[in-house]
């Protein structure tokens, strides 16, 4: 039993989706039952997001919801007809159907519940079961969505759920590379690569898998494959263990273009103002990632912290609304960052690796705004300007060319 997800350029025209469809009858003729997972077809998820712009310019999270699951509903429909095309039978489920049952929160809500019954029962009359990735439905009927890339999410937790032998995500790249191989022409394929660095990856932008997926995979323990769609090439197998190379202390690089850094300057320096200032933002479902508290001059502190860009306006707006009960002179924003990352197993027992990567980061004449650091990861929020450059490097320095 195989669970196969293909990604939004996987199905991007219905000639990909004639490639899908042989592709999934392949497998099933290699003996295994199919439950496949797609993603909406191409852009369209960011179309219908952009349309949905000129008609409402602060879209209602329900409705966004509502549009947004449109799009892999086409997908289902078409690639069960091509299927059944090839003289196969088929039969299209959408979230809700597949029995995903999600906490009430639209736009990123986790999974709280699964009830396959429907797909368990259609895989036991041979059919070839086809999932709409990205969506579920709360207790109380309400359609949701899992959050921008989410699919792959739908596809590892409908794995687990119906023990399958293992879950595969094709998509538009052979596999994990060592850094987006956009940006890097001479970046690796991994054949393989273990849950945690995977999962720092993820969290820290690498768009190949959703961080969500990569939770399911490490506390499920269903082995997960990346591969492409386009070719047979053998892909990168997510697992427990990954060996570690030789003198290998990165793993992978990782970006995200995602971050607005907003600074609270003048604050009074009294117990309780972290606590006041970040807890406010939490009730308000903002997510803060690095948070850095700079000098105390006359009693008073300044701090800074990265948010989301889409959050930026409405952190501001909740700062301010925060201003009566802790003062502080004044809160500004910077756009136009990014957050580079270096991730590896090898780190914990490499002293420097952090300083290195400090050293080649200025050497690329770009200033470090923030860093951030765990036992398998080192993060800098710099200017978004020389991006490429900074990566390029990075490549080089830690042996990854
Ligand atoms: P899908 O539509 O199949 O879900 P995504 O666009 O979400 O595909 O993810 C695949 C893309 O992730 C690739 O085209 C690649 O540009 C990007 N990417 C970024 N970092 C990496 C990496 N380290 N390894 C592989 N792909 C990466
Ligand atoms: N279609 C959704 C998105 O574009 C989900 C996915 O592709 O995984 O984010
Ligand atoms: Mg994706």
């Amino acid at each position: 039993l195989f669970v196969m997800k293909f990604g939004g350029s996987s199905v991007g025209d219905t000639e990909r989706m004639q490639r899908v469809a042989k592709r999934v009858a392949e497998k099933q003729d290699e003996g295994h039952k199919c439950v496949v997972v797609v993603s909406a077809m191409g852009d369209t998820t960011d179309d219908l997001i952009d349309q949905a712009k000129l008609l409402n310019n602060k879209l209602p999270a329900r409705e966004l919801d509502m549009l947004m699951t449109t799009g892999e509903q086409i997908s289902i429909a078409m690639l069960s007809m091509a299927i059944q095309q090839l003289g196969r039978e088929a039969v299209s489920y959408t979230g809700w159907q597949a029995g995903f049952v999600t906490e009430p929160v639209h736009g990123k809500a986790r999974i709280t519940d699964i009830n396959p019954e429907k797909v368990l029962r259609s895989l036991d009359e041979g059919k070839i079961v086809i999932v709409a990735g990205f969506q579920g439905i709360t207790a109380d009927g309400e359609i949701t969505t899992l959050g921008r890339g989410g699919s792959d999410t739908t596809a590892v937790a409908l794995a687990a759920a119906i023990k399958a032998d293992a879950c595969e995500i094709y998509t538009d790249v052979d596999g994990v590379y060592s850094t987006d191989p956009r940006i890097v022409k001479v970046a690796r394929k991994l054949k393989e690569i273990s849950y945690d660095e995977m999962l720092e990856l993820a969290h820290l932008g690498t768009a190949v898998l959703h961080p969500r997926a990569v939770e399911y995979a490490k506390h499920s323990k269903v082995p997960l494959v990346v591969r492409s769609s386009f070719n047979y090439n053998e892909g990168t197998v997510v697992k427990e263990e990954a060996a570690l190379e030789q003198g290998v202390v990165v793993s992978g690089i990782a970006y995200d273009k995602n971050v607005a850094r907003i600074s609270i300057l003048g604050v009074e320096d009294i117990p309780g103002v972290l606590a006041g200032m970040f807890g406010a933002l939490a009730q308000a479902q903002i997510d803060v990632d690095i948070i850095v508290q700079s000098g105390i001059s006359n009693g008073k502190a300044d701090f800074s912290c990265t948010v989301a860009l889409d959050d930026r306006e409405r952190a501001i707006e909740v700062i301010n609304g925060m201003k009566l009960v802790l003062p502080y002179r004044e809160v500004t924003f910077e756009e136009n960052l990014v957050k580079v990352s270096i991730v590896g197993a090898g780190m914990v027992s490499h002293p420097g690796v952090a300083a290195q990567m400090f050293d080649v980061i200025s050497k690329q004449g770009v200033n470090i705004k923030m860093v951030s650091t765990s036992e398998i990861k080192v993060s800098c929020v710099i200017e978004g300007n020389k991006l490429n450059e900074v990566i390029q490097a990075l490549h080089t320095a830690y042996n990854l060319d």
